[in-house]
């Protein structure tokens, strides 16, 4: 598959053309971004981290029925992925409350949720992703009820399979992020689920010492992201327990598989 021009940059990742119109070269980045931006760095090795445990998740994720747009990793920093026309939202889902909801509602640091809570966020960085409400969606057009009722269905199957997932190696999944997108299958529009599923896109805590393994390390200046995001991928069984990632590790790595091409 030939990587053609850029199409589009964001803060973590780069889309790249490919010879099929239908298919692009997802690139992840290590720039890591917070507060809207106002908040930047670069922390080598934890694109190649993101690359392989959203590979992971979305594999996964195909296997129990979540269409996504996953085709299949390329190397250690890209991945080949369907072109779907991104729904401009942001789907948080909360399991426990922390982060913008606790300073926004008042709501304790660390409340169990009763169910599932899903909040809706406007894709615009120049408006800071403001918080927005399911009718916001409809009013203008941003999608269908249709679409936001398989939206649900999915995002709550996806939260279910993931607290399991990690459950399974001593993981709390405290919230995350979803975008989902359309495709045309068969003449159809088909709803994907799309983006990175990654330690940038949830709150991970340890199950019993709480401690983070997520990008609120970067957030909260506490440091350690990647051996944090390691552990992460260790757990999960993408890196052998002994193998002993550090940034400069990883930057190797990903350096020596450039040569290599
Ligand atoms: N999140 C994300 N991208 C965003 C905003 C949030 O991936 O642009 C994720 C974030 O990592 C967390 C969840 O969504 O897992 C809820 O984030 P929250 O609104 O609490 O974010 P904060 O404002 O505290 O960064």
């Amino acid at each position: 598959m030939k990587k053609g021009k850029k199409i589009y940059e964001g803060k973590a990742k780069i889309i790249y053309a490919t010879s099929d119109k239908n298919l692009v070269i997802q690139y992840f980045k290590d720039d890591a971004t917070a507060f809207n931006n106002q908040k930047k760095s670069i922390i080598e090795g934890k694109g190649v981290l993101n690359n392989r445990i959203s590979e992971y998740i979305l594999s996964n994720l195909s296997q129990i029925g979540i269409k996504n747009h996953l085709v299949k990793r390329l190397n250690m920093r890209e991945q080949i992925i369907k072109l779907a026309e991104i729904i401009p939202i942001e789907f948080v889902i909360r399991n426990i409350a922390t982060g913008s909801i606790t300073k926004r509602l008042g709501i304790e640091d660390g409340t169990v949720l009763r169910e599932p809570l899903i909040e809706y966020c406007l894709k615009d960085d120049a408006l800071g992703d403001p918080l927005i409400s399911e009718d916001h969606i409809y009013t203008f057009d941003w999608a269908t009820r249709n679409e936001i009722e398989k939206v649900k269905k999915m995002i709550f199957r996806i939260n279910d399979f993931m607290i399991g997932m990690f459950r399974g190696v001593g993981i709390k999944l405290i919230d995350f992020k979803l975008e989902f997108g359309r495709v045309k299958n068969n003449g159809k529009n088909e709803i994907i689920l799309a983006d990175e599923i990654s330690p940038d896109t949830c709150r991970l805590w340890d199950s019993i010492t709480e401690k983070k393994l997520d990008k609120d390390r970067f957030r909260k200046d506490l440091g350690d992201l990647i051996p944090a995001y390691t552990e992460v991928a260790k757990r999960l069984g993408i890196l052998h327990e002994q193998s002993n990632i550090s940034a400069v590790n990883v930057t190797k790595l990903s350096s020596v598989k450039k040569k290599s091409k």
